[in-house]
């Protein structure tokens, strides 16, 4: 059970050959259909996607329930000997990994190198360590342990009641494309950790990482049957799982509007559900900010990742007498630092946006802006070599990857607050900036959204900081920083954002049943 062979990932894509993993074998879609997949860099096809159904859940449904009673009630120590195995693997093959990720989704491969892949194995050792050593206190405010005795009057003082955590059953884990194999393994690690065995249904957009981790998941030992992953697209194979009879919990990461689908599906059938949507996030830049620390960290909020990131700093407003002031300081800024091309050059900023449907979704709302008379700038480096040419709705044509989705580093000026542009999530390289005047001005501003995920608030004066957080409707809100990240710290949404919280303690809590046990002692 807990042996930890070394594994040998492909060598390149074209090795590659995306298969169901059920019950500790890789088999083909029941329908032999497969979907089409490019690398976004350059158009080219890669490994094609099976195109799975609800047979195909159905046989990872049941694989998953049959291994349920064996590994909940394996030890935590015996459970959380395997996921150390599973960060150790995935550390050990991290450049690897690093690489397909971005031949799969276009991140550069510096980013997924030094974020996505290290944090994936991060995941795996924090909740090994949560189920073997329980959870202390400094890492977090809220306390979880798996038996609390409780002092409650309505109780006879002959009657003992605790609390008891149990695994849920079989969960389905869904997934988004922006951070492929990271939010797989954010799910993954606290749900098996905890006994759950599980079917992951990650983007049809882009699972080359989720196949290879699959023979991670072999050599480190994982039993048949506990994590089954099915490949496919949300409508054959995503729904299909969240409404299997079997399925006791569902986590999805996505958009908003397929989250309230899944919502409803979800909650219809008394499921539980956590659901991590979108976000068009806003800062606060005061005039008493450290105006250059401000401007070098919205230049890295509104582009990292490509500007796909749900805690993109998409929304800017900036107290007007610094507006210009900043605006010149955030051009020079992008000038001078982000060149855009070859996700593969260490020297590249960002690459190519995840799909050309995705291309054309973006460019859609720089043309909307256009058309509403915003002032529309593409910020391109005049020292990026790679650029030939930039398009009127800012699509970059890139040397030796012309067949790439590459978009400019757009920024939007002058737009009005109730365009779609600055109210709907573009999820790309778009920033939308605009002035205001008083605090309250800002919040108000910073509060007229669908959506609640992050913000940021950036002012030297303490008092007026922390009067501000607290004021903006987000489940994360950071004060003179942007995603300053804590895995012990709880992640969610208000409103559009979601519905729940997970990472660190609120994990355990979510991928768990609560039960009160009532002991009549004698
Ligand atoms: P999406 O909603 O299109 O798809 C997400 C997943 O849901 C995919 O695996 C898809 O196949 C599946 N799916 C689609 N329809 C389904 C259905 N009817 N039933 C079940 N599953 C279905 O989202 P996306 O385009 O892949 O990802 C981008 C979105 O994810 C953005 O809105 C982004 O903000 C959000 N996101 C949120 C967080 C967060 O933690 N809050 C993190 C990353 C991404």
């Amino acid at each position: 059970m807990n042996k930890c062979c070394a594994v040998t990932l492909p060598a390149k894509m074209q090795d590659v050959n995306i298969q169901n993993y059920i019950n500790g074998e890789w088999v083909a879609p029941t329908s032999g259909a497969y979907l089409k997949n490019y690398n976004p860099a350059t158009g080219m096809e890669i490994a094609p996607i099976p195109d799975s159904k609800s047979a195909d859940i159905d046989n990872a449904v049941r694989a998953a329930k049959s291994a349920f009673p064996m590994w909940s009630n394996m030890s935590g120590v015996e459970r959380a000997t395997i996921l150390n195995c599973i960060a150790d693997l995935i550390d050990q093959n991290c450049a690897a990994l690093a690489t397909f990720e971005s031949q799969d989704q276009g991140k550069t491969v510096a980013s997924a190198a030094a974020i996505d892949i290290p944090k994936c194995a991060e995941y795996f050792r924090q909740f090994a360590k949560y189920v073997t050593e329980g959870i202390r206190e400094t890492e977090s405010s809220m306390k979880l342990v798996c038996t609390t005795s409780s002092i409650n009057k309505m109780v006879p003082s002959s009657q003992r009641a605790t609390t008891q955590h149990v695994a849920s059953g079989v969960a389905a884990l869904i997934t988004p494309w922006n951070f492929p194999l990271l939010m797989v393994c954010e799910k993954l690690a606290p749900c098996i950790a905890v006994g759950n065995t599980c079917v992951v249904k990650p983007t049809e957009l882009t699972s080359v990482t989720s196949y290879l981790l699959t023979h991670i998941l072999n050599a480190a030992g994982v039993p048949k049957g506990v994590v089954n992953i099915v490949f496919g697209s949300g409508v054959n194979a995503g729904e299909p799982l969240v409404k299997h009879r079997d399925v006791r919990l569902v986590s999805f990461t996505g958009g908003s509007v397929t989250g309230a689908k899944v919502g409803a599906l979800a909650g219809g059938l008394f499921k539980r559900v956590s659901l991590e949507l979108g976000g068009k996030c806003p800062s606060l830049v005061f005039s008493d900010c450290d105006l250059e620390h401000a401007i070098t960290t919205h230049v890295r909020g509104a582009y990292q990742n490509q500007g796909e990131v749900c805690l993109s700093a998409s929304r800017q407003y900036v107290q007007r007498d610094i507006y210009e002031k900043f605006l010149d300081g955030f051009r020079k800024q992008v000038c001078q630092e982000v060149c855009v091309g070859d996700p593969a050059n260490p020297k590249t900023f960002y690459g190519p946006v995840v799909t050309k449907q995705h291309m054309e979704k973006v460019t859609s709302y720089i043309r909307l802006a256009q058309e509403e008379g915003a002032k529309v700038e593409f910020l391109v480096n005049p020292n990026d070599p790679a650029v030939m040419n930039v398009s009127a709705d800012g699509r970059l044509t890139i040397e030796g990857l012309e067949g790439g989705y590459f978009i400019a580093p757009t920024l939007i000026t002058g737009i009005k607050q109730s365009s779609r542009v600055m109210q709907e999530e573009i999820f790309g390289p778009v920033v939308c900036v605009a002035p205001f005047d008083t605090e309250e001005e800002g919040v108000q501003l910073a509060n007229d959204t669908q959506y609640g995920l992050g913000a940021s608030v950036w002012t030297e004066d303490q008092k007026k900081l922390e009067r501000v957080m607290r004021q903006i409707n987000s489940g994360s809100v950071w004060g003179n920083n942007w995603l300053a990240w804590d895995d012990c710290m709880p992640f969610g949404g208000m409103g559009c954002s979601g519905t729940s919280r997970e990472h660190g303690p609120w994990s355990l809590e979510f991928y768990t049943e609560t039960k009160v046990l009532y002991t009549h002692t004698i």
